[in-house]
This record gives structure tokens, C-alpha cells and sequence, in this order.
């Protein structure tokens, strides 16, 4: 049986990221990355954003692996299951791969419907995204379900590419606990003027297909038809292979301590299946799976050093673009700085005084700022927050 130092299960950002982190302290050491997709580690941020606007596929490959010398990529093959006694993993294949160390870079998975078939799209990795574009070469009436940050930006991607975008989703209106009211009332304009029909309250529970469409069906028996369904109805984490040896979280995922162990010795996780800390929770964002990829490969190759970075997460709707980080709930206070109301500016959500969450709208470079603020913990009056991030 082969042996690596190292294995990657899953070839996404996190195991890109954990290839650089092993390199910045292991030159030579052979790494092995199983995944199950039959592409290279790509970014999957563009699929819902600029792959619609004209960027082409190969802009997404992560080249990062491919620079690395002793990088052995394992595509279109899943890891059944891992045999911690004797640090192996095993493919559904029956092919087997002794490790020293083995990070879980298995991400997760679009939540589903039971129901609804080939015309009902989830997307999350490169080949659904590949199919639905397949699908929508010409102007087409889309359903797209749910008011998350798939659901928004796959309604504007798809309005401003020409097709009939319906919008449905459980909550009263998208972004109703995230963006004050300014904002949020500006972005609305921005689906409309796409010629987006949004209906709010309206859970779905089930699709029919027949020939050629789709009715999505709701709780309240609702049904709105159209000619295909996108739905963004949140991520699973992919933790199947942590549960038989009790690694995993109650609400789902693999548990780390700060330095990304799991219990089970030579075995790590990191990225969107893993929960950092006994209260943790799932992150699911690029800039966590980056910098937690990066410094899982450091700490698999000897370094020891915490986890403890705050991460942002980012999103594009239109012509607009924001990154958030902390808490940005409207059930904080929140203090408005605005250049243009609803345009460009800076949007904080406090407790007693303390910044807990930015939200940076159309400005940029300024989450080392935001990330200070929060993590200073100090208390600040409205007018001493105007203009910290903010040009
Ligand atoms: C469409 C889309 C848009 C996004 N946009 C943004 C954004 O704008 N901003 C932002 O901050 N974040 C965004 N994200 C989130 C961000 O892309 C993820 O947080 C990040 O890609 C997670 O990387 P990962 O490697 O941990 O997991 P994944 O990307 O899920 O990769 C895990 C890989 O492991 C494979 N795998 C799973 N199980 C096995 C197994 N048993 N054997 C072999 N392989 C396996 C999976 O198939 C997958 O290839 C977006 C995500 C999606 C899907």
C-alpha cells in the first residue's frame, strides 16, 4: 500500500489552501489529494457571480497545487471510509492509501428537496453550474428559491444575463435581518429594475415537473410555474467520514480544537466542514477556508500555531459588492456612514457601545479596519465611528 505524509480528502479552496500551509514548512513531503469532482481545485465563488457575466471556466482553476512539487491529485474518487487504527483511507474503489497526517477538506453540499427533478438546479459545485448553464442558452423563465446569498445573487446574475427570474423565499423580503433599511430598500429597487417578480412568505416545500417546466409548490399550497428552478437553500456539511469514529458535532460538522485536531490523532479538519471549539459553528465563507486550509497544512507539518483568525465573508448583487464581518444582524444598534446612501458607505451593528459586525458596501480594503474594531472590544459613540473605515 502506497503511504503518503500527507492526505487531502476533498480538492477544494481548503485543500489548495492546506497544500501552500504544508510547503511554508515542508518542501518535499508527498501530499495526496482525493477528490471526488472531476475538476482540479477551482474558486466556486465566480460560479454564482462573474461565470453568468462572460469569465471564462479556467479563470476559476486554483493553480496553487499545480505549483507545488510532490502534488499527487486523485479526481472523480471518493474516500468511503477511514480506518483511524491503522492511518489509512480507503476509496469506493476498494483502493487503499496509508497516511501520516489526513486533513478533511470535504466542504459540504447543497441542502435539497426530496422532490423535482433534472429541472431543478442546487448550486454548488462546478458540474451543476456547468448543467444549468447548459440549460439557460436562451432567455428563460427561472424560479430561483430562497432569499440566502445564493438565492439573491444567483436572482441578479440571471436577471441581468436576460432571463425572467421569479424569486421566492420564507422570509417577508431578502436580506430583512442583515441590511437596514436604506439598503435595503436600494437593493430592492435593483431586482426590480431587472424586471424581478419577488414574492416574500412563501415557503416551498416540493417541485412538479412535467415536459418542459417546473411548478415549485408551497406550504400554503401556492404554486408558481416556470421553466427551470435554482434552489439556494443552504449547505450541508459533507461529514460522513468523521461520524463512525465520533468526530463530529451535534449540529453537524467535524469538531477542531484551535490548532484544526480532531480528537482522533493525525487526523484534522479545516474549511466549510469544520466547527472550531466546543460552541462553534459552521463557517461557510471563502476567507475561512483559505486562511483555516493554510493553517491546518502548517500545523499538519509540525507548527503548532492557533487558529484565531476573524474571517470576513463577501458577496456581489448588481453593481454592488459588500463584505461583512462579525455579527451583522439588525438586532444589534446599528450606526450608518454613508458617502451616498445606499450606494457606498459603512454600516455598524454594536452592542452596548462595542462594534460586534461591519458591513463594508461598495468600499474596499477596509476589513483589517473592521476586523480592529471589533476585536478591540472598546466602546464608541456614533460620532466617533463616522469616517473610521470610510474614505
Ligand atoms: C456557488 C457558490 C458561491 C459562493 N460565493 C461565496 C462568496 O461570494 N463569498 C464567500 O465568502 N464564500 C462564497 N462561497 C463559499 C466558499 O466558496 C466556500 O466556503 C469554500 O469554497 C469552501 O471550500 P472547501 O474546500 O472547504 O469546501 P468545498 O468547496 O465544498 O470542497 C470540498 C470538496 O471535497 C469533495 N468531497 C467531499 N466528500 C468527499 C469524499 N468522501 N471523497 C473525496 N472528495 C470529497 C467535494 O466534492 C468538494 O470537491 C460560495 C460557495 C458556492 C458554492
Amino acid at each position: 500500500m502506497k503511504q503518503y505524509p500527507y492526505i487531502i480528502v476533498g480538492g477544494g479552496m481548503t485543500a489548495d489552501a492546506a497544500v501552500n500551509g504544508i510547503r511554508r514548512r515542508d518542501r518535499d513531503g508527498e501530499i495526496l489529494i482525493i477528490s471526488d469532482e472531476p475538476f482540479p481545485p477551482y474558486q466556486r465563488p465566480p460560479l454564482s457571480k462573474k461565470l453568468w457575466l462572460g469569465m471564462r471556466m479556467e479563470e476559476t482553476w486554483l493553480p496553487g497545487w499545480q505549483r507545488q512539487r510532490g502534488v499527487t491529485l486523485l479526481l472523480g474518487s471518493a474516500v468511503a471510509a477511514i480506518d483511524a487504527e491503522a492511518r489509512t483511507v480507503v476509496l469506493w474503489t476498494g483502493a487503499a492509501y496509508e497516511y501520516g497526517q489526513l486533513l478533511l477538506a470535504t466542504g459540504g453540499r447543497p441542502r435539497t428537496l426530496d422532490s423535482g427533478g433534472s429541472r431543478v438546479f442546487y448550486p454548488g459545485n462546478m458540474v451543476e453550474h456547468i448543467r444549468l448553464f447548459q440549460t439557460l442558452q436562451e432567455p428563460t423563465e427561472v424560479l430561483v428559491v430562497g432569499g440566502g446569498f445564493i438565492g439573491s445573487e444567483m436572482t441578479a446574475v440571471l436577471s441581468s444575463a436576460g432571463h425572467s427570474v421569479t424569486w421566492l423565499m420564507a422570509e417577508r423580503e431578502p436580506f430583512i435581518d442583515f441590511l437596514p433599511d436604506t439598503l435595503r430598500s436600494r437593493v430592492l429597487q435593483e431586482y426590480h429594475a431587472h424586471g424581478v417578480a419577488l414574492h416574500g412568505g412563501q415557503q416551498v416545500t416540493g417541485f412538479e415537473t412535467a415536459d418542459s417546466e417546473v411548478v415549485a409548490v408551497t406550504e400554503s399550497g401556492q404554486r408558481f410555474q416556470g421553466s427551470v428552478a435554482v434552489a439556494g437553500l443552504g449547505f450541508i456539511p459533507n461529514d460522513e467520514l468523521a461520524r463512525p469514529l465520533g468526530l463530529t458535532a451535534e449540529k453537524g460538522g467535524v469538531k477542531v480544537d484551535a490548532l484544526l485536531r480532531t480528537a482522533q490523532d493525525g487526523i484534522w479538519a479545516a474549511g466549510d466542514v469544520s466547527v472550531l471549539g466546543a460552541e462553534g459553528a459552521l463557517m461557510m465563507h471563502e476567507d475561512h477556508a483559505v486562511t483555516q486550509g493554510r493553517r491546518a497544512g502548517e500545523n499538519m507539518a509540525g507548527a503548532a500555531k492557533p487558529y484565531d483568525h476573524l474571517p470576513f465573508y463577501y458577496s456581489d448583487i448588481y453593481d454592488f459588492g459588500y463584505e461583512a464581518i462579525g455579527e451583522c444582524r439588525l438586532t444589534l444598534d446599528v450606526v450608518e456612514d454613508w458617502v451616498v446612501p445606499g450606494e457606498e458607505g459603512v454600516v455598524y451593528y454594536l452592542m452596548d457601545g462595542q462594534v460586534r459586525g461591519v458591513l463594508n458596501w461598495n468600499v474596499w480594503d477596509g476589513v483589517p479596519k473592521a476586523r480592529d474594531l471589533i476585536q478591540s472590544g472598546q466602546r464608541w459613540s456614533k460620532g466617533e465611528l463616522i469616517g473610521q473605515i470610510r474614505n
